[in-house]
């Protein structure tokens, strides 16, 4: 029974505190996070970031320096992995290669001492979950890379462990394969109705496979959000960069208005009129994050009174269903505007070293002051 309190069901892992040192250098530093039933969470960050040493954690092959972990209700402090109820899925699936597949999904349960038949019931069950029942009786190396995949998932979820933990589980599979397997992964993730936790530096990762995700940065998580969150609501600079691509226009809060702020920002050499619930003081410094999609290209100057500044193309950047536009701004400043390339809205043509008026809505875009 999963234990009820006033995070409801956000608290089915619940990590407090932790942290991690290595002979005085800190991994992992201070980290607190509540894991919902059934959600996969990603913990996204660039190399040495201290993700895979938070997942060593929850698997129990990392001892922490202090803090606490509960699973389901159940503290986990001290427990080796064996008794823990989790299972880590590896980088390499580590797949024993003499056994078929149906004996590979099998090994783990034959461990447990359960009965024969319930043993070919749980891996019948899973090599349906995964679409391998047909390639049962194969050898690993007469699988795809994406076959060996899913057998490693099938036996990571065959025990049906409260916790699954997937470390870069597409490390092994070149692009085009991973992007395919993600999804994959993912449904069957949520068809099992598993709780997981995965690492991943990849964002694109993250993004597709997460319900949501945790940004670390040197040991500590910089922001928790779902997908559309963290890419729509960034908290900071280092968040709203790390996740796709964006442009920030550096300034200071202007005065003061009921109904909306301006930021006095050198980079557009004006002011910049932003109409939706910020706060902040006169004078503080401020950027206001904006995706290259939510800036429109235009030959003619924009009718709206505010947000708006030429600019020069200096780049084009063709990408099928839309262009990447760089431009830059007589302050010196370059900003990257995104196009759709479809015929029914289409930009106008533009070419290298033309004139382009840029323009952006009131409420578009976040002001960060950290
Ligand atoms: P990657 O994506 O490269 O695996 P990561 O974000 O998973 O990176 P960790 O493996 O958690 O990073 O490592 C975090 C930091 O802790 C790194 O600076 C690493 O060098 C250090 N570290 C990890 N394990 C140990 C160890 N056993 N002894 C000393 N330092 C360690």
């Amino acid at each position: 029974v999963a234990k009820t309190d006033h995070l409801g069901d956000h608290g089915y892992v619940r990590i407090e505190g932790l942290r991690k040192e290595f002979d005085g250098f800190v991994a992992v530093d201070d980290v607190s996070l509540s894991i919902r039933q059934g959600e996969i969470f990603a913990l996204l960050g660039a190399s040495g970031c201290g993700k895979s040493t938070l997942l060593r954690m929850l698997a129990g092959f990392e001892r922490p320096t202090a803090g606490t972990m509960s699973i389901d209700g159940q503290p986990m402090d001290g427990l080796p992995p064996f008794q823990r109820p989790t299972n880590m899925m590896f980088q390499s699936y580590a797949l024993f290669p003499h056994m078929t597949v149906e004996q590979n999904v099998a090994f783990g349960l034959q461990q447990e001492k359960l009965a024969k038949a319930e043993v070919a019931r749980r891996v019948e069950e899973m090599l349906t979950l995964v679409q391998m029942s047909k390639l049962a009786k194969r050898k690993p190396h007469q699988l795809s890379g994406g076959q060996q995949q899913r057998v490693a998932l099938a036996r990571s979820l065959a025990k049906g462990p409260k916790l699954l933990l997937l470390d870069e589980p597409m490390g092994a599979l070149d692009k085009k394969l991973r992007s395919q397997m993600q999804l994959e992964l993912a449904n069957i993730i949520e068809k099992q109705g598993v709780t997981c936790v995965m690492v991943t530096h990849d964002q694109e990762e993250a993004m597709t496979m997460a319900h949501r995700i945790a940004i670390m940065d040197a040991g500590r998580i910089r922001q928790v959000g779902s997908p559309d969150e963290v890419y729509e609501q960034p908290n900071s600079r280092f968040t709203a960069g790390f996740i796709g691509s964006v442009n920030l226009l550096e300034g200071k809060i202007g005065e003061d208005e009921t109904d909306h702020i301006t930021i006095i920002a050198p980079d557009i050499n004006g002011s910049i009129y932003v109409g939706h619930g910020v706060s902040g003081y006169e004078g503080q410094e401020v950027a206001l994050a904006l995706r290259p999609e939510k800036i429109r290209i235009s030959r003619d100057e924009p009718a709206q009174p505010h947000n708006k500044i030429k600019g020069t193309i200096e780049d084009i950047a063709y990408f099928g269903s839309h262009s990447v536009y760089h431009v830059t701004l007589p302050s010196g400043k370059k900003l990257l505007v995104n196009a759709i390339n479809d015929r029914r809205w289409a930009s106008e043509h533009f070419t290298w070293n033309d004139e382009a008026w840029l323009s952006w809505g009131e409420n578009e875009g976040v002001v960060l002051s950290s």
